[in-house]
C-alpha cells in the first residue's frame, strides 16, 4: 500500500446481465445489436398504463446465483421503484429491490492480498433483481450533431451483487471479480463480458489507519470495465485518499470515474443518498414469492462450481494449484479437460501431461466469447495425440508438430502420423543396423569417442536422425550407440 500505517477498504457492486431470452417485465427479446428501438413494447418504453409481468426465467437464474454464493433466500421479497430522471429511463423510475431483496448474507472465497496461498472469505451483502435502462447514443451518422436514445436495452434483466467492504487491496478486488465471474459463467446465467458491459463493476473505496475499526468516507468509482482498470484504479485511488488523509483534508461521499489514459480518477457527481430516490413498493407488482420446493429444485440444478472443481483436480490428481486454476477458469475449458482425463480415469501422470499440453498448446489457439468457446482440436483428437506419445510412436516434440498441422481440422492424429511416416522408430533391431553401418563408415569418430571425446556421440545421433527423418526414439538410440561404441 502507498503509505505505511494505512489500509484500503473496498466493497464492490456488480451488475450482471442475465442471459434470458426476454426482458425482465415484458416479452421483448434481449438480443444484442438489433436496429435501435426495435426490441420495444409499451412496457419497456414506459408508456402510461402498461403493466409489468415478472420474467420467471430471470428469477430462476438469480436464485441459482444467490444459492451458489451461499445466500439465504427470502420467501417473500418486494420490488420497489427507484425514482430518478434520466433521458434513457422513460418511466422516470427503475424497478429494483430495496429493503427486502430476495437474498442476503452470502460469501465468496478469494486469495489474500500479498499471499495468494492464503484464502479469505469475503461477505456478499445481497443479490437482487432489477432492470437495465436504455442507452444514449452520441455521434450517430444519420443525425449529425444530435444524440439519440435507443431503448432496446430498456428493461433487460439485471442482477446486482453487492459485496461487503471486506476487500483490502487491488489484487483481492480483482480476484473477487474473477471468481464471481467464473461462477456466473459456470451457472450459464451471464456471459462475463466486462468490455461489452454485460458484467459491470462499481468500486467503492475508502482508507483508514491500520487498526482502526471505523471506516473512512468512501468514494464510488462507476463502471470500471476491465480487470486491469480495476487494479489500476484501486492503486491510484488508494494513494490519492491516503494523501488527502495525511494532509487532513475531508470530503463528501461522491462518485468518480476512472480515466485510464491519464491514470487517475476524476470527480463525476455528488452521491445521491437513498432518500433522494424516494423508494416505494411498486404497486404494479405483487410480492415475489420463492417457495422452498422451488429453491430445492434450483439448488439441485447447480453444477460443480469452479472452486470445487479446482480443489478436486488438486486433491484427486495432484495437479499443481496453478494448473487447476487455469484449467477450470472457464467452464467449457474445464469440461474439455475432463473429457481428456476420462480417457485414463484417476491417472495422475496422464493428467499432468494432458494439463501441460492443454496449457501450452491448446489454450494458445482457443477463442473464448462469453459462454461459447472455439477449440483448435476436439478432446478425442487430443486423447489420440497424447496416446501416440505415450506409446512412444512419436516424440513430445513431434506431437507439437502434429498438433500444429491438424488444428482446426477434423483429421485424426494417428492417420496424419501414418501418412507422413512420422512414426518414431522404436524398433531396436532397425536402429542398431543403422548405427552399425555408421560406426563402420566413420572409424575416426569412433576413435575420438574411445579417446574420451564423449561429445562426439552427437555426431552419430545427428546422422541417425537424418537417416530416419528424426523419427528414431532418442532414448533407445542413445542406449544402442553407447553400447556399440564401447564394443
Ligand atoms: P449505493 O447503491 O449507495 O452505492 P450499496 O449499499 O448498494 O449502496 O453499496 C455500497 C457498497 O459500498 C458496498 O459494496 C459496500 O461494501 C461498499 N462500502 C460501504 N461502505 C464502504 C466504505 N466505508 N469503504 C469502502 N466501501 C464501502
Ligand atoms: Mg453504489
Ligand atoms: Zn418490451
Amino acid at each position: 500500500m502507498s503509505a505505511p500505517g494505512y489500509e484500503a477498504v473496498i466493497g464492490l457492486e456488480v451488475h450482471a446481465q442475465l442471459l434470458t431470452k426476454t426482458k425482465q417485465f415484458c416479452g421483448c427479446p434481449t438480443t444484442f445489436g438489433a436496429e435501435p428501438n426495435t426490441n420495444v413494447c409499451p412496457v419497456c418504453l414506459g408508456l402510461p398504463g402498461a403493466l409489468p409481468v415478472l420474467n420467471h426465467e430471470s428469477v430462476a437464474m438469480a436464485v441459482r446465483t444467490a444459492l451458489a454464493l451461499g445466500c439465504t433466500i427470502r420467501e417473500r421479497s418486494i420490488f420497489a421503484r427507484k425514482n430518478y430522471f434520466y433521458p434513457d429511463l422513460p418511466k422516470g423510475y427503475q424497478i429494483s429491490q430495496y429493503d427486502l431483496p430476495f437474498s442476503e448474507h452470502g460469501s465468496l472465497e478469494i486469495a489474500a492480498e500479498g499471499d495468494p496461498s492464503v484464502t479469505r472469505r469475503v461477505g456478499i451483502t445481497r443479490v437482487h433483481l432489477e432492470e437495465d435502462a436504455g442507452k444514449n447514443l452520441h455521434g450517430v451518422a444519420e443525425v449529425p450533431g444530435k444524440s439519440v436514445i435507443d431503448l432496446n436495452r430498456s428493461g433487460v434483466p439485471l442482477m446486482e451483487i453487492v459485496g461487503e467492504p471486506d476487500l483490502r487491496g487491488p489484487a483481492e478486488a480483482v480476484d473477487y471479480l474473477k471468481r464471481l465471474r467464473d461462477i456466473l459463467v459456470a451457472l450459464e446465467v451471464n456471459d462475463g463480458n466486462l468490455e461489452e458491459g454485460s458484467f459491470r463493476c462499481d468500486v467503492n473505496i475508502s482508507v483508514r489507519r491500520k487498526g482502526s475499526a471505523a471506516y473512512g468516507t468512501r468514494v464510488e468509482i462507476k463502471n470500471v470495465n476491465s480487470f486491469r482498470h480495476v487494479h489500476r484504479a484501486i492503486e491510484h485511488e488508494t494513494a490519492r485518499l491516503v494523501d488527502l488523509a495525511e494532509s487532513g483534508q475531508t470530503f463528501k461521499q461522491h462518485t468518480r470515474q476512472w480515466d485510464d489514459e491519464s491514470g487517475r480518477t476524476v470527480f463525476l457527481r455528488e452521491k445521491e443518498g437513498s432518500d433522494d430516490y424516494r423508494y416505494f413498493p411498486d404497486p404494479d407488482l405483487p410480492p415475489l414469492v420463492i417457495d422452498e420446493r422451488w429453491v430445492g429444485e434450483l439448488r439441485a440444478s447447480i453444477p460443480e462450481l469452479p472452486a470445487a472443481r479446482r480443489e478436486r483436480l488438486v486433491r484427486e490428481l495432484k495437479l499443481p494449484a496453478k494448473d487447476a486454476e487455469v484449467l477450470t477458469g472457464h467452464p467449457k475449458i474445464g469440461d474439455y479437460f475432463e473429457k481428456v482425463l476420462q480417457a485414463r480415469p484417476g491417472d495422475a501422470a496422464w493428467a499432468k501431461r494432458a494439463a501441460n499440453f492443454v496449457m501450452t498448446e491448446v489454450l494458445a489457439d482457443t477463442r473464448v466469447h462469453g459462454l461459447s468457446i472455439e477449440l483448435p482440436v476436439t478432446a478425442a483428437q487430443l486423447v489420440e495425440l497424447l496416446s501416440l506419445v505415450d506409446a512412444q510412436t512419436i516424440s513430445g516434440k513431434q506431437a507439437k508438430e502434429v498438433f500444429a498441422a491438424i488444428k482446426g481440422t477434423a483429421q485424426s492424429p494417428e492417420a496424419y502420423v501414418g501418412d507422413k511416416g512420422m512414426a518414431q522408430v522404436s524398433d531396436a533391431v532397425a536402429i542398431e543396423a543403422i548405427c552399425r553401418a555408421l560406426i563402420t563408415a566413420n572409424p575416426k569418430q569412433v576413435a575420438a569417442w574411445k579417446a574420451g571425446k564423449k561429445g562426439i556421440i552427437g555426431f552419430f545421433v545427428g546422422a541417425v536422425m537424418k537417416e530416419t527423418k528424426g523419427s528414431a526414439n532418442p532414448a533407445l538410440l542413445n542406449e544402442i550407440l553407447e553400447r556399440l561404441l564401447a564394443e
